[in-house]
């Protein structure tokens, strides 16, 4: 038995590579990144296709393979097509971001596997994370009693956040059917997928309208609550948008959280997308009133420019979220902390997770907060400066004016239908791959959309934007017939 022992120990020995092997493989790596962000300026920010089947090798063998050639097919297969999320150029959707030091903070977290679920296990994993949920708390508004999680991202924080009001406002199987939940038209939908996943599918949802600029029409909501409580139903919990995905607008947080109070629903904010610029004069003044919310979701893989994999939760008194999600198990029980003192895993779906806070508190740490500040500044000038170059240029219709960085647009062609130039105008960014935005369908309607959020954004990147749609607009509504357009993109 002893020799299988000592067999089997040899063979899995390279799973802990030498001293000189790591550093080899660290440099490797260090040459490889360096090689990737250098080439980032001049790079392309999308690259259309979905065959990388090529470079990426299926059989996973049992002998080992070679660093070096594993970095550079992992190299083509990663980068040579799809969306750049790390460029500057990237416009679309919500960008993420990506900060340097990050990479790094996961890179320390990892090796040391610090296991940030209990503060048995780690204390200072769990202070870091606790210190960092303390400062959004702060940022926000909110007072001492509050506390959060850090998650994946934006939608487990927001499942999170349901299951809490779920179980903090009561809501029973047997109450469903008569429980009523408010949101919008443009509620991200990680917010249905979340009613869902907390068995509430059939509580009665409540579309309220939204007024000019996309926001919720309060006074609909007032009348539809009201409704909805004459005929005996429940209403319980309303969802605000503090920046929707398709057009960065901000549902009025005051006046529903004034409706909220009066009728006792649970007020949950999504600002995801919006809340970071808290930090920032020209959107604290937008987010007036979010305090007054019962929860929040944030995204730092967002408005924190983080990689993707980190949301947040807040919760306005801790208790909340404790009595929703901690759990007793038998052999958990050497680690229980003092009465009072929640781990991690007491205010969280997960267990075991990454140690998440070592990616957010190192940047922080380091750059300071007033580079995040002017950061998100920058964006908010750079989403008004689109908007009001594109406005004075003849052609264009103007979505609302950006409440955050967020701006709706489509060119009125003279000669064509507006929906289908609007997509084709779309497809012609996409094609010359530069820089990358996206569209929606706002009413019906086909929109671009511009989303100015990756902190490697900066003026050139909005001028180019402006400078291509501006040039292909104008050489396409030329055109007599809009077919045979790849031809067109390839000679403009
Ligand atoms: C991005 C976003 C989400 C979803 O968050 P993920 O981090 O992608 O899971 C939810 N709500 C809003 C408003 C968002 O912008």
């Amino acid at each position: 038995m002893l020799n299988r022992i000592k067999q089997l120990e040899e063979a899995a020995s390279v799973l802990e590579p030498a001293a000189a092997q790591r550093s080899n493989m660290f440099r490797q790596v260090g040459l490889h990144t360096e090689t990737f962000l250098e080439g980032l300026p001049e790079g392309k920010t999308f690259v259309a296709g979905d065959d990388c089947s090529e470079q990426l090798d299926g059989e996973f063998a049992e002998g080992p393979g070679d660093f070096m050639q594993l970095l550079e097919s992992s190299r083509t297969a990663l980068d040579s097509e799809g969306i750049n999320a790390a460029s500057g150029g990237h416009m679309g959707y919500i960008p993420g971001g990506g900060i340097y030091p990050a990479a790094l903070g996961d890179f320390l977290a990892d090796i040391g596997n610090y296991y940030a679920g209990v503060k048995f296990a780690s204390p200072g994993a769990v202070k870091m994370e606790q210190q960092l949920l303390r400062w959004m708390a702060d940022l926000i508004g909110y007072p001492a009693t509050a506390g959060g999680d850090l998650t994946s991202g934006g939608s487990m924080a927001n499942l999170t956040a349901i299951v809490t009001a779920r179980e903090i406002m009561g809501v029973r199987a047997k109450d469903i059917e008569h429980s009523c939940v408010y949101l919008t038209e443009g509620t991200h939908h990680c917010v249905d997928k979340a009613l869902r996943a907390a068995g509430l599918s059939e509580c009665p949802k409540r579309v309220i309208p939204m007024v000019s600029g996309c926001r919720m029409d309060e006074h609909a909501f007032q009348q539809q609550l009201e409704a909805d409580q004459s005929a005996g139903l429940r209403p319980w919990l309303v969802v605000a948008s503090a920046g929707t995905t398709d057009t960065g607008s901000i549902d009025p947080i005051n006046e529903i959280a004034q409706l909220a109070e009066k009728h006792s629903l649970w007020l949950h904010v999504d600002a995801a997308y919006g809340g970071f610029f808290i930090l920032c004069d020209e959107g604290r003044v937008r987010l007036k009133g979010i305090e007054r919310a019962h929860s929040i979701v944030l995204d730092p893989h967002k408005g924190m420019f983080l990689p993707y994999g980190s949301g947040a939760l807040l919760v306005k008194n801790v208790t909340w979220l404790a009595q929703s999600q901690a759990f007793d198990a038998g052999y958990m029980q050497d680690t229980k902390a003092a009465e009072g003192f929640y781990s991690p895993a007491d205010l969280s779906l997960e267990l075991s997770r990454p140690f998440r806070g070592m990616r957010f508190w190192l940047p922080l740490k380091l750059f300071g907060v007033a580079a995040f500040r002017a950061a998100l500044s920058e964006k908010i000038w750079l989403a008004r400066y689109f908007h009001e170059r594109l406005e004075k240029t003849p052609g264009w219709e103007m979505g609302p004016y950006p409440d955050l960085s967020v701006v709706t647009f489509r060119f009125i062609p003279k000669h064509h239908d507006i929906n289908s130039f609007n997509a084709l105008l779309v497809k012609a960014v996409l094609e010359d791959g530069r820089v990358f935005l996206s569209s929606t369908r706002i009413n019906g309607k086909f929109v671009i959309r511009l989303a100015v959020l990756h902190f490697r954004t900066h003026l050139k990147h909005v001028d180019y934007m402006l400078d291509f749609l501006q040039r292909k607009a104008v050489a396409l509504d030329q055109l007599e017939v809009l077919t045979g357009m790849e031809k067109h993109i390839e000679t403009t």
